[in-house]
């Protein structure tokens, strides 16, 4: 999950980095007052980098804001751009340095980015600097000395430098980060750091951890336009993407789901929606998954439900247990049809034939094979 600029800065400020002070203007909202009256700067919050350039940064003076806000709209607007606007107090900037932090997914590592010629043009620049940093451990300010004295930066800069670094990195760990990246971190005359841009990429299957997430114009960004069930479960961590078919799918593990919609079509039917959700869920995810499935059933268009399992090390137990949870509120909304088959390690805390007679006196019939499960479906509603 990316975040935009503004909330990515709400983040460090939380953490006590300093970000410049400034305001998030919605679509109509107007300047506020102190924007007239110092230097300011009005930033357009998109997804990508590169607004320096673009022309979809804009330093201000009192006389000019409101001009410069009404350009910089237009702009977003001939580019089919989301309309919020951050304005914020102009920083007096001495130095750019370039900051990041990222996984590296080939050593397996932690690592620390930084350049003292941070900037737009960082690219061309040179190579930027990198300190590995064993991943979900703290690192200490003083663990970072030598790094930042190795790539040219002294004094007062120095320590600061250290600091901020170590807390960037405890955020990167807090709020389970793929990526943090300030450029610039502007360096001001008396020494000070000051994240004039910050961009966020966070692990979206962390957002459990993280509901306040949830609340951020980032997710609303990226929500607008989607199905209200897409939108739910992403929430819950769980994936939902709306068909237009007309038969229902519950189902865990992508490749499951990929192999009934492959014996559905060869029978003539159309999945009504594709779910999943990550190895090794409880009962409370199973159900939430269920619930979803049965929630998309309701409309008019869907005619059954397949619900077919094929559990490798998921216990079975929460299989059953969520399954259970769900039908104790209420039957499918529309016919169902369900097929469970599990490993040896996935019958560890209840077995197959155990399984299939507590799903039996909940009302469901439940077949191993999938061959079985679609011959199941043919009799109880043909193909359109
Ligand atoms: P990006 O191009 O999308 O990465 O947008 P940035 O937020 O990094 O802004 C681009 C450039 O605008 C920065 O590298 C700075 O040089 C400049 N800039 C942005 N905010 C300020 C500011 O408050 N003061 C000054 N002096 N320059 C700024
Ligand atoms: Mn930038």
């Amino acid at each position: 999950m990316n975040l935009i600029e503004a909330d990515a800065k709400t983040m460090l400020r939380r953490h006590g980095l300093a970000v410049p002070d400034g305001a998030v203007l919605g679509p109509h909202e107007a300047i506020p007052a102190w924007a007239n009256e110092r230097p300011s700067v009005l930033k357009s919050q998109l997804f990508t980098g590169g607004r320096g350039k673009a022309g979809l940064v804009r330093m201000c003076v009192p006389g000019n804001v409101a001009k410069q806000l009404g350009e910089l709209r237009a702009a977003m607007g001939a580019m089919g751009c989301p309309a919020y606007v951050l304005v914020e107090e102009q920083v007096q900037i001495e130095q750019e340095f370039y900051l990041a932090i990222r996984i590296d997914d080939v050593a397996q590592r932690t690592v620390i980015l930084f350049s003292t010629q941070g900037g737009v043009e960082v690219e061309s620049a040179g190579a930027l600097r990198t300190h590995e940093v064993s991943g979900g451990r703290p690192v200490r300010p003083d663990q970072l000395v030598e790094f930042f004295r190795a790539a040219g930066v002294q004094g007062k800069t120095l320590g600061a430098l250290c600091r901020f670094a170590a807390v960037l990195h405890d955020i990167f760990i807090a709020q389970d980060a793929e990526l943090l990246e300030i450029n610039p971190l502007a360096v001001t005359k008396s020494g000070a750091l000051v994240a004039v841009d910050a961009k966020a990429t966070l692990d979206g299957d962390a957002i459990f951890r993280h509901a306040d997430r949830c609340e951020s114009i980032s997710w609303s960004l990226r929500m607008a336009g989607r199905h209200p069930l897409e939108v739910l479960a992403e929430r819950q961590g769980l994936t939902f993407v709306p068909l237009d078919g007309d038969i229902a799918v519950l189902s865990g593990g992508a490749g499951n789901g990929m192999m009934v919609f492959d014996s559905l079509a060869d029978a003539g039917y159309h999945p009504a929606n594709f779910v999943d959700t990550v190895g090794g869920s409880d009962a409370q995810r199973w159900q939430q998954l269920a619930e979803l499935v049965f929630e998309h059933a309701r409309q008019p268009h869907v005619r059954a439900i397949v619900a077919y399992f094929t559990l490798s090390v998921t216990p079975l137990r929460y299989l059953v247990d969520g399954l259970l949870a769900v039908l104790r509120k209420g039957p499918p909304p529309k016919p169902l049809v369900i097929g469970v088959v599990a490993s040896g390690a996935a019958e560890g805390l209840l077995n197959l034939k155990n399984a299939q007679a507590e799903l039996r006196a909940a009302g469901l019939d439940p077949v191993v094979e999938l061959p079985e499960l679609v011959q199941r479906l043919k009799e109880t509603i043909p193909a359109l």
